[in-house]
């Protein structure tokens, strides 16, 4: 074996060990709590693969991050040499599926050039369904006019805001768990039934599918045609799967039918499951033990990612989950480290100059070992909470970096995108519609009048946008357009025409995204800015600068070609002629999977920038300091209500203890958790229940009083339960400052009470906090 395979083998211990030189005709199950070293046993196991002479391209590894599949290449191609680690086919779940539904896209009723329906024309695509049911219907007083409960507004944005969000989860899960519409006939489902049914003619004549599509479809291929099935069980010798806690059970039959040579390996850990609403299902643990019943379990219960104090908090939280597939002690070697901070602010502002002071101070004390800003982590339930933090570190100067998808939901990002999607096969309406936004040089209302016109015209001839945009613009169809506006659309025809030749021309996406960004106009940039100027609050001034929006996609660019070996497309591009389409379709399907949020890329992690991040999209990560913030009830847990089942109801609210607990096992050495006591409106807000249910002597508590009126102790010491403990003098020369008036000076937890002092502006007093809002009464 070479020396660097059996170097990394031997720094992994025993169990991780027998888990990597299992024998490949054996399944394997690794379970193990968080930072066990499950991620790093995959890599051994892969190496032990590459060692038995397994060709890296026949090893298929599944993620569920692009984060995740890039760092494993990395490992292993700091071990096993760039070569192997470039061969070896590290994916997710749907830029897999979607390679192999492009490959035989004619089997499924579609043409290779399909679209992928990301959230915003999956929501349209409902929307349509919704009305095609809705006007089947109209004369009809039954059961829908119930479903659709305000029956004339149907039309109204508020209407179709509430319910089209609804149902477009409904289709969510149905297809995640591989529900059809067979199935809510036979359970007299008619109008779920009717909905899915629309929606999926709708993305058929659209020449598209969706997300959950991708993974149906690939089922399908493998189950409806014995060729495709033995074509990639040929490729795939060992199939090996991160975060199986996550899979959904369509993920699940894709890899059972993969997997029916038995060459599987799975890892994971019921607690860290949090992807119940994209349909995961920790049942897949039992499924795979029924399925592969000679399969081998191993169980790793050594944390070595953090400080006992972490190991133990998070433990004690996690407990009191009732549904946990099989319980784990986790145990870590690792000293015991400084208590888990509770930290309560008075609103975000504060909590953020509480975040930011305590980065820097940590950096310059250099106490946890963090000397740079990768070692820091902002961990949010919302993406929203992150704003404030965006600001606040850009006016410190601090860099960071955003996971997730606010990027690619950025109106002028998704202007660009609009412009190249324009260039490939099947470009549906949307992206026309956007282009026409972003291009006309003409206000807000009067673009919306233009854009409303071309809608009418396309309804009314039946053809697409596009065509009807033609026509108007080239004056074939009399419109109520005057002649200058005439000239913008046709200056915008003219647009579309030379991006498509741009394409056809260059060999390098860069180069094409290069130019399509200088034809977005400074006025559309000012008018995004202006909008996130007024929702937003602070403005985020970089965010829409043209320079760092290009910077950041030529960024992903390279970090898409080093993942993705686009070499097969660059081929045929060049063979047919046609500069980089296919490499183009292909970098676009890339980055509207990013959009869905579904992964991040590594490549952004720079290391001297603070991470912020959603819990979602921190799994399988870490940092030596990690804030939790705005942990706060509404917040996490955030209980919502769909198809009946409780807000409250133990599975949803297990789920979000779950994401707490993956939050809190991020850090490494020093946790830190925040919550507000009042939000933007004024509103009182609550301390996450969660908190509860971390032992006391495991925190160190930081409560906030600056809010609190001492009259509260000024009236115990009067009934005598509580006693003055001391006083000043006060002078007219040195008034006592409003603002010093019932901040706290000691806080004391006495037989199960708290014991707070407030300075009233005359004297210090003693007594008990009564404030139920505290976070200190809270936690008893
Ligand atoms: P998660 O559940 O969060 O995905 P995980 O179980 O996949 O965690 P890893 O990310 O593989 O855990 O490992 C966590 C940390 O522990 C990493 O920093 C890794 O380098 C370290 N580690 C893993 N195994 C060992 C070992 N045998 N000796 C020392 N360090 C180890
Ligand atoms: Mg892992």
């Amino acid at each position: 074996m070479p020396l660097q395979y059996s170097k990394y083998l031997d720094s992994l211990n025993e169990r991780q060990r027998e888990a990597a030189f299992s024998d490949i005709a054996t399944p394997l199950m690794i379970v193990a709590g968080p930072g066990s070293g499950k991620t790093s046993t995959m890599v051994g196991r892969i190496l032990v693969l590459l060692n038995e002479g397994i060709n890296p391209s026949n090893v298929l590894a599944m993620t569920f991050t692009t984060a995740a599949a890039s760092e494993m290449r990395d490992r292993i191609g700091a071990i096993a040499g760039k070569e192997a680690a470039k061969e070896l086919k590290i994916s997710t779940f749907h830029s897999f599926s979607l390679q192999l539904c492009r490959s035989h896209a004619d089997k499924l009723g579609r043409t290779q050039e399909f679209t992928i329906f990301g959230q915003g024309q999956q929501r349209r695509a409902v929307i349509e369904a919704m009305r095609l049911l809705r006007n089947e219907n109209s004369k009809q007083d039954d059961e829908l006019c119930k479903f659709v409960e305000d029956p004339g507004g149907i039309n109204s944005p508020q209407y179709l805001k509430d319910k089209s969000r609804k149902w477009q989860k409904f289709v969510t899960q149905a297809k995640a768990s591989g529900k059809t519409t067979g199935y809510y006939i036979k359970m007299g489902n008619d109008i779920e039934a009717a909905v899915l049914e629309h929606y999926n003619d709708i993305l058929r004549c659209c020449n598209a599918l969706d997300y959950h599509d991708l993974i149906s479809c690939s089922v399908k291929l493998l189950t409806d045609f014995p060729e495709v099935l033995k074509e990639c069980q040929d490729l795939w010798k060992a199939v090996i799967i991160d975060e199986f806690q996550d899979t959904s059970a369509m993920q699940y039959s894709l890899l059972r039918i993969l997997a029916s040579h038995n060459h599987i390996t799975i890892v994971g850990d019921d607690d860290q499951s949090i992807f119940s609403f994209n349909g995961a299902d920790i049942s897949g643990f039992d499924s795979f033990r029924e399925d592969f019943p000679n399969y081998k379990e191993v169980r790793l219960n050594k944390n070595y990612r953090s400080t006992r104090c972490i190991v133990e908090a998070a433990t004690s939280l996690i407990q009191n989950n009732v549904k946990r597939c099989r319980l784990k002690d986790v145990v870590t070697d690792n000293s015991s480290g400084s208590k888990v901070t509770i930290k309560e602010c008075h609103n975000e502002d504060a909590q953020c100059t509480f975040v930011i002071d305590k980065i820097l101070e940590t950096m310059s004390s250099g106490s946890t070992g963090a000397s740079s800003f990768g070692s820091f982590a902002i961990l949010y339930r919302r993406q929203v909470s992150g704003k404030v933090f965006q600001a606040a570190l850009r006016d410190r100067k601090i860099p960071f970096n955003v996971h997730g998808v606010a990027f690619y939901r950025k109106k002028v990002v998704r202007a660009i995108f609009a412009m190249l999607n324009t260039t490939l096969p099947g470009c549906d309406d949307v992206h026309y519609r956007r282009v026409f936004k972003a291009l006309l040089p003409l206000e807000k209302e009067e673009t919306k009048r233009v854009i409303n016109h071309i809608d009418k015209i396309s309804t009314v001839r039946k053809c697409s946008f596009i065509s009807a945009a033609c026509d108007i613009f080239s004056a074939k169809v009399s419109g109520t357009f005057k002649r200058s506006q005439l000239a913008q659309g046709r200056k915008i025809l003219l647009t579309l025409d030379m991006i498509t030749k741009l394409v056809q021309r260059e060999q390098s996406i860069s180069t094409v995204i290069t130019s399509v960004a200088t034809m977005i106009p400074q006025r559309y940039l000012l008018e995004q800015r202006a909008v996130v100027d007024s929702d937003g609050g602070k403005l985020l001034n970089e965010d829409n600068d043209m320079r760092s929006v290009l910077q950041y996609l030529l960024d992903d660019v390279a970090n898409f070609i080093s993942t993705h070996s686009t070499a097969a497309e660059d081929r045929d591009d060049k063979e047919e002629g046609r500069g980089c389409l296919s490499a183009l379709q292909a970098f676009v399907g890339y980055t509207s999977e990013r959009e869905r949020g579904n992964f991040h890329s590594r490549r952004h992690d720079n290391e001297n920038s603070v991470t912020l991040t959603t819990i979602h999209q921190s799994k399988g990560l870490e940092w030596d300091v990690v804030f939790i913030v705005k942990a706060n009830e509404s917040e996490i847990p955030l209980l919502h209500e769909f198809n009946g089942v409780s807000k409250e109801s133990g599975s949803s609210l297990e789920e979000e203890r779950r994401l707490f607990y993956v939050a809190m096992t991020r850090a490494r050495k020093k946790l830190f958790i925040l919550q507000v006591t009042m939000d933007s409106s004024w509103q009182m807000l609550q301390p996450s229940r969660f908190l509860k249910e971390i032992p006391v002597h495991l925190l160190d508590i930081q409560v906030d009083l600056s809010r609190r009126n001492v009259s509260a102790v000024e009236h115990q010491i009067s009934n005598g339960t509580a006693q003055k403990s001391g006083e000043k003098e006060c002078s007219a020369e040195e008034p006592i400052p409003d603002e010093s008036r019932g901040v706290l000076n000691d806080t004391a937890i006495e037989d199960g009470a708290i014991m707070v002092e407030a300075y009233n502006g005359n004297n210090f007093l003693k007594g008990f906090d009564v404030d139920e809002r505290s976070v200190v009464s809270h936690l008893f």
